[in-house]
């Protein structure tokens, strides 16, 4: 579903993708770790364009981000058919962004009907079952203050899956949020790898990605430095840097 290519981003001088190899098939779970500064946000933000990469590309379902083939030449996208292009991908952040004015239910279907153009009462109508698969059919008519971080984070789960994305990327969606309240956040994400959606995770919650991840990536210094399944890189990681970097976490 996803195929990344030696993309390369630079701010200015600090060159922070060098060369990201990554692919991503369709209903994987993949986890990202690394340290702070390797590029794990970045590579998510040119996933969907939020970021333009400067070298190599990025495929999500057979589409180059950001760039369209016609007439056997790759031509920059419009800024609406990068729009259509990112509304079919979900983003949660650490911080959560829901509409402070709006009720959870309305912070679900607003992009379903702003952006998508659904029909109002079929909105309302999967919003209402998004909100009760992460388990707040309690709260729809809650506005964001009423609800406590853990909360909020789901509705912003449930509002990303509004408009039935075919990819949801995950930037650290629990390091804001109190201990406490980290457990049924990760409970929810667990709810829809299993139900086999295709996910990709930037975390540090190990225990997630040992038990939800197919695949754990880990990265430094802009590049992918090992990969595999959770049993082999987090219990027997190859490469020293991957070594030093679970060392904190044991
Ligand atoms: P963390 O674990 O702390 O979230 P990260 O792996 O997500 O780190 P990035 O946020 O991708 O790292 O940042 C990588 C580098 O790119 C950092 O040095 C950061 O300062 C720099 N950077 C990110 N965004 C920008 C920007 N818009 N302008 C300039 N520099 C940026
Ligand atoms: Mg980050």
């Amino acid at each position: 579903l996803v195929r990344a290519r030696n993309v390369h981003k630079a701010f200015g001088d600090i060159e922070v993708l060098k060369g990201i190899d990554l692919d991503v098939a369709a209903g994987e779970v993949v986890v990202i770790l690394g340290p702070s500064g390797s590029g794990k946000s970045t590579f998510l933000r040119c996933i969907n364009h939020l970021e333009s990469v400067d070298q190599g590309f990025i495929e999500v379902a057979g589409e180059q981000i950001g760039y369209h083939l016609r007439k056997g030449r790759l031509n920059r996208m419009t800024n609406r058919e990068i729009a259509t292009q990112r509304s079919r991908i979900g983003m949660v952040f650490q911080q959560f962004n829901l509409y402070p004015h709006m009720t959870a239910l309305q912070n679900v279907i607003e992009a379903p009907i702003g952006v998508h153009r659904q029909n109002r009462g079929e909105a309302v109508r999967y919003a209402r079952e998004l909100l009760a698969r992460v388990g707040l059919a309690e709260k729809v008519d809650a506005y964001p203050r009423q609800l406590s971080g853990g909360q909020q984070q789901r509705v912003a789960i449930a509002r990303a899956l509004a408009i039935r994305p075919r990819l949801m990327l995950f930037d650290e969606p629990t390091s804001a949020l109190d201990p406490e309240l980290v457990g049924e956040v990760l409970a929810t994400m667990r709810d829809l790898a299993n139900e086999g959606l295709t996910m990709i995770v930037v975390t540090h919650e190990i225990g997630f990605a040992k038990e939800a991840a197919d695949r754990v990536v880990f990265m430094d210094g802009g590049v992918v430095v090992e990969q595999g399944p959770p049993s082999e890189v987090l219990t027997d990681p190859k490469h020293p840097r991957t070594r030093s970097f679970l060392s904190r976490f044991i």
